[in-house]
């Protein structure tokens, strides 16, 4: 099982990887806000992660650090 970690504080909410996740297992912390104001992202269901790391290249802030 692949572990992705995200720097939460850096997250501006744009979504991009919630929509290139193969596994759709990225979300939104719609609760949750950083220290910018927004939303960060976040995996919900870890053990399906595949370790793709799409979700970290698509991320424009490198926001997220995947770990196979
Ligand atoms: S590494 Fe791949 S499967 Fe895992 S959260 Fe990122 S995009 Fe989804
Ligand atoms: S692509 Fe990066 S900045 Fe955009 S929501 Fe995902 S983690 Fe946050």
């Amino acid at each position: 099982m692949a572990k992705v970690t995200f720097r939460e504080e850096r997250c501006k909410g744009c979504k991009l990887c919630v929509d290139v996740c193969p596994k759709k297992i990225v979300t939104i912390k719609e609760d949750t806000l950083n220290q910018s104001g927004f939303h960060p992202a976040g995996v919900y269901e870890m053990d399906k992660c595949i370790g793709c790391a799409f979700c970290a290249t698509m991320c424009p802030d490198c926001v997220i650090t995947v770990e196979r």
